[in-house]
């Protein structure tokens, strides 16, 4: 029996699993059902990562170090994907891909969330290029630049704020004339100068050259086509949070979770189920940051050693 399962190796699974091998348990395994790394692996440049500040370096050259000192502690990888978590007694089984199954005293799970893409031309071409779906990993770079952003619900709106401070201009693009996001929320955006609103709107296609993106073509509902310069485009159009290990052969949760699909958690990274922890960014009201998904892995691994002792 597993000490601990954790399921996902990104920045929280991979921190989780270091902290509990480092921290004396011998039988922890980790399932990525890909190259251990997590999304931020996708990302062009990493620059608000304390500590680490190289010019240029790729979120892939990033995460190589991590996988490398989490090995050497003990943690196992077993390249699977994980299927369901179901808890009987006193201790878990974890059903991979295939049908087979592993039992473990405690589980962490760290799969995050999938932004969701728009659709439009030229997204996926230029995706860590200039089209980005976090305005906080890569607002920065387009400083006193003009910025687009498409969607309309609370994240693009905050999100949008968030940018209006560091971008000269930004402009959201939204299919409808109505917003989804909450009316504080609208009418803050609607108050900063600095921010457009471009509504019944949709982006035709995403313009660039091998240095990324130069513009967007933006289509009204008369069919006209108006090409913005901007060379930042956050794409805001809904998140899948990945929680489908966490539901049973009903389609219903095991643990307590938020209208959003987030896990809900304590500050000691407990969910509603004894002996099951959920960090990163699948977890409620997470910053949706390597530096944060990191602290809550350490936080869940911590509290796993704490939970095993008080269990034997
Ligand atoms: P993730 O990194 O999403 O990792 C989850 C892992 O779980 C994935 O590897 C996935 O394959 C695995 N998984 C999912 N389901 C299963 C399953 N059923 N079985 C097995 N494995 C599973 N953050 C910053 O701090 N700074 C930045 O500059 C920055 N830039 C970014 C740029 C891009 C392009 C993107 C996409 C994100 C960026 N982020 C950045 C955000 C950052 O990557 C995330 O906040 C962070 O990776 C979250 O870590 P996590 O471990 O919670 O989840
Ligand atoms: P969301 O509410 O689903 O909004 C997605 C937005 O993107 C909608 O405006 C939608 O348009 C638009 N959209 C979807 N697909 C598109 C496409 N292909 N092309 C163009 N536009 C597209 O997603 P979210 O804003 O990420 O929020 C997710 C959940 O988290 C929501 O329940 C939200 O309330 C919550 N949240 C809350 C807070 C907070 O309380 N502070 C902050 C962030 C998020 P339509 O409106 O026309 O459908």
């Amino acid at each position: 029996m597993l000490d601990c399962a954790i399921i996902g190796g990104g920045p929280a699974g991979l921190t989780a699993g270091l902290y509990a091998t480092r921290g004396g348990l011998k039988n922890v395994t980790m399932f990525e059902m890909g190259m251990p790394g997590g999304q931020i692996t996708q990302s062009s440049e990493i620059e608000n990562y304390p500590g680490f500040f190289e010019h240029g370096k790729t979120g892939m050259d990033f995460m190589d170090t991590w996988q490398e000192q989490c090995f050497h502690f003990g943690l196992k990888h077993e390249m699977k994907k994980v299927e369901q978590v179901s808890k009987h007694a006193e201790h878990f089984t974890v059903i991979l891909e295939g049908g087979e199954s592993v039992e473990a005293k405690t589980v962490i799970v760290c799969t995050g969330t999938t932004p969701k893409r728009a659709g439009f031309k030229g997204e996926d071409e230029y995706f860590g290029k200039g089209v980005s779906t976090c305005a906080t990993c890569d607002g920065f770079f387009y400083k006193d630049k003009p910025v687009t952003v498409l969607g309309g619900g609370d994240t693009a709106l905050e999100e949008a704020f968030y940018l209006s401070n560091i971008c000269s201009d930004v402009y959201v693009v939204h299919r409808r004339d109505e917003f989804r996001a909450a009316p504080p929320t609208l009418d803050r955006v609607q108050r900063k100068e600095n921010i457009h609103l471009i509504t019944d709107s949709v982006i035709e296609e995403v313009v660039g050259d091998a240095m990324g993106v130069t513009g967007v073509k933006v289509k009204n509902k008369e069919g006209k086509i108006i090409e913005f310069d901007n060379p930042g485009l956050f794409v805001f159009v809904g998140y899948n949070v990945n929680n489908s290990v966490l539901k049973d052969e009903n389609g219903d949760f095991i643990c307590e979770m938020n209208d959003w699909g987030q896990v809900i958690v304590d500050l000691s990274m407990n969910t509603s189920v004894p002996g099951l922890f959920a960090a990163g960014d699948i977890r409620i009201k997470a910053p949706m940051q390597v530096v944060s998904a990191a602290g809550d892995g350490s936080i869940a691994a911590l509290q796993v050693i704490s939970y095993i002792q008080e269990q034997a």
